[in-house]
């Protein structure tokens, strides 16, 4: 080969070079080898540091060790964007002579040459480096961690595994202590100090800040726990360059079939959060039938809100009738949701949508529906009966409770007798003087109150006493067993319970009557209004709507 064409040999030398990192063919380096020997200089190493330029990123020799002078050589380096440094050595061989200058100056073309073709490829490998790796920590990143899962899902070895997100605790204080270039050096040691630990299909990866999450074996947990209960970490030369950490963890023991990665990372997030928010636990692990219960009700919360508009929720009726004539005297609203044609009874939906206020907006959903109903019963000359809603105590907040009540009976121009609020019982002190507030109000607008389940909690009788209540409600835990001897005590206390409410002037009604048994108790008793199964359950509106129209007659 000319030597005056030595460019061509270079870009060939390149492409031989590319191939070498490649295919790591001994081949390929013994035809580098010998094209650079035509150039005159012998043996080639190439090297990439860091930043720092002392940890070795890469490096490549195209010769064997043994042939090398290590005293005679020469390096060219050239610094790369990030930062790295590509060093580029020329050995001698023993015994040749020294090179040149027009052989040196050839030396530093050809490392140039091949330093542009690194770049290129190494820019390739970059993009795939970071495809997978945090640029700060140099650790794994979420991506690393959710292929590793889906890996291991695919070939059905998902549960020999434990799955951990963590997070450190904390951490916002101690970069305020130590300074947020000390928070990266201790971020860094505290993953290599994990990662040191783990075998090479383990994982740790970094979530993001002070969060990472581990896919380590089973029988590695506890030394992992262990770990995260204490440990120090030191972020400099000095003495004091040290931290203690100690971190909380959300812990997912998988086992059976996963679908895919977005379980793990939802089960050890959710877990982590419960770990988090407790004053207790710092490790929560994962319960499949708590996260079902969670379902449940994300399920609700996102449905509920289709289904009003949709009006999926039907207000069904259960008639209330006098114990002295059996006639209709009344009734009380009670929500369906139907959900694909099942009926789903309240008990299912009602405490969900009580743990926001999303229940206030059911409760006037239901007072709306029932309003439009009166209205449309005394259009066609039917004369209603008094229908009762039941207004959860998160209403209790609402200081424009009674006047938004009011909108509603107003805009269906409703009369307000022929409406009662249900409210429930409240121990609550605070509560109990918003009720009595409310109750005044209501009073004053000409719409009366009762009071439901009386009896079920731990019934105040200040609140009978002190909050003008038209109504007691008592509860159907009241009627009880007829058999049995802490029941007896219970119908006992029911009597005279109705007794004093006769007495206060205030109306009562019995929830829960199945019986004629019943039906007679509450007769002793002198209580003669009453709702329950032995009369009708809960019955769709038209139902109610022919009941009602045979009483009118
Ligand atoms: P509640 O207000 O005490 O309603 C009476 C419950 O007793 C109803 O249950 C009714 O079906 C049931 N019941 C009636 N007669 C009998 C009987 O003879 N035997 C037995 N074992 N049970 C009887 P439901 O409809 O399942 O409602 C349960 C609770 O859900 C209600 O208790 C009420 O607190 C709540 N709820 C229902 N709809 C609404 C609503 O629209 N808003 C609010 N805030 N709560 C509601
Ligand atoms: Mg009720
Ligand atoms: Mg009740």
């Amino acid at each position: 080969m000319a030597k005056e064409c030595y460019e061509d040999v270079i870009m060939h030398c390149a492409e031989l070079l590319v191939k070498a990192r490649t295919v790591d063919s001994e081949e390929n380096r013994k035809a580098v080898c010998m094209m650079s020997q035509e150039l005159v200089f012998d043996g080639l190493e190439m090297k990439r540091l860091d930043v720092t330029g002392k940890r070795v990123l890469q490096s490549i020799c195209f010769m064997k060790p043994e042939h090398a002078d290590q005293s005679r050589r020469i390096e060219f380096c050239f610094e790369e964007e990030n930062g790295a440094t590509a060093v580029y050595t020329f050995y001698h061989v023993t015994g040749q002579e020294e090179w040149d200058e027009l052989t040196l100056k050839r030396m530093r073309f050809f490392a140039m040459q091949l330093h542009e073709v690194n770049e290129r490829q190494n820019l390739v490998q970059d993009a795939n480096y970071y495809r997978y790796h945090d640029p700060q920590t140099r650790h794994t990143n979420m991506t690393y961690f959710s292929e590793c899962c889906d890996y291991h899902i695919r070939n059905h070895t998902i549960d020999r595994y434990t799955a951990m997100a963590v997070n450190l605790s904390d951490f916002t204080n101690l970069n305020l202590l130590i300074g947020s270039s000390n928070c990266d050096i201790v971020l860094i040691r505290f993953m290599d100090w994990l990662k040191i630990e783990l075998e090479s299909d383990e994982v740790v990866s970094r979530i993001s800040g002070d969060q990472f999450a581990l896919l380590i074996h089973k029988d590695h947990e506890d030394m992992i726990l262990e770990k995260l209960r204490s440990s120090e970490i030191r972020y400099g030369k000095l003495p004091g360059d040290v931290v203690k950490l100690s971190a909380e963890a959300g812990i997912y023991r998988i086992s059976g079939e996963v679908e895919s990665y977005h379980h793990i990372i939802q089960a050890i997030s959710s877990s982590l959060n419960i770990a988090k928010n407790s004053l207790q636990l710092q490790f929560s692990y994962y319960d499949p039938l708590s996260a079902d219960a969670t379902e449940k009700k994300k399920f609700y919360e996102e449905a509920f809100e289709k289904a009003l508009i949709n009006e999926d929720i039907h207000v069904f009726f259960q008639p209330k009738v006098s114990l002295k004539d059996y006639e209709l005297i009344g009734a009380e609203a009670l929500s369906r949701w139907i959900v694909d044609g099942e009926v789903v009874p309240p008990d299912s939906f009602i405490p969900i949508l009580e743990e926001t206020t999303r229940i206030c907006e059911l409760d006037f959903y239901v007072l709306d529906h029932v309003c439009k109903s009166i209205q449309g019963w005394i259009r066609h000359g039917v004369k209603p009966v008094k229908v009762s809603v039941n207004f959860s105590r998160r209403h209790l907040s609402n200081q424009n409770l009674v006047r938004d009540i009011v909108q509603v009976l107003d805009k269906y121009e409703v009369p307000h007798q022929y409406i009662e609020v249900e409210l429930t019982e409240t121990t609550i002190d605070a509560d109990y003087a918003a009720l009595k507030q409310i109750v005044y109000a209501l009073r004053d607008c000409g719409i009366e109150s009762s009071v439901d389940d009386f009896g079920m909690g731990y019934s105040s009788l200040s609140l009978i006493r002190d909050v003008p209540f038209k109504v007691l409600k008592i509860d159907k835990s009241f009627l009880g067993d007829k058999n049995m001897e802490s029941d007896e005590r219970q119908r006992a206390m029911m009597k005279h319970v109705i007794s004093m409410a006769n007495d206060m002037g205030m109306e009562c009604i019995a929830e829960g009557v199945e019986s004629m048994e019943h039906v007679q108790l509450l007769k002793e008793s002198k209580c003669y209004m009453a709702q329950g199964f032995l009369f009708n359950r809960p019955i769709p509106q038209e139902e109610f709507e022919e009941i009602l129209t045979t009483h009118a007659r």
